[in-house]
């Protein structure tokens, strides 16, 4: 629905281009399509449309894992060359967010500025 088949499979196509040494943030993936809620919340998560994906939990921070999850502290391992590789296909990265969820990507490119926008 919206593309986000076509989005995904060029941010795939994208990221099959990077240096060998992006592929520990890529694979395994953790999964796409999931029909469940937010993690601690009854709010339908964007895993339940098929609109997100998250990349490798083993190489990514992720607030509720944070020493101070009360008050976290932004962590960060996911290169930027994959943040943008995903925002130019319309993905936004939750790893910018205060609740910080780095290997979280949405196809929401209405959320983009238009220069971003695929
Ligand atoms: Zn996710």
């Amino acid at each position: 629905m919206n593309g986000v088949d076509q989005a995904l499979g060029a941010v795939s196509r994208a990221l099959d281009q990077l240096p060998s040494e992006f592929m520990k943030f890529l694979v395994p993936t953790a999964g796409t399509y999931n029909c469940r809620s937010v993690a601690g919340s009854s709010a339908r998560s964007m895993h339940a449309y098929g609109a997100a994906i998250d990349l490798n939990v083993t190489h990514a921070d992720y607030w509720r894992w944070s020493k101070n999850a009360s008050a976290p502290i932004w962590e960060n391992r996911i290169s930027i060359e994959i943040v943008r590789t995903f925002e130019q296909h319309g993905f936004i990265w939750v790893g910018y967010w205060y609740h910080f969820d780095g290997m979280h990507f949405e196809y929401r490119p209405e959320l983009l500025p238009d220069e971003s926008r695929p």
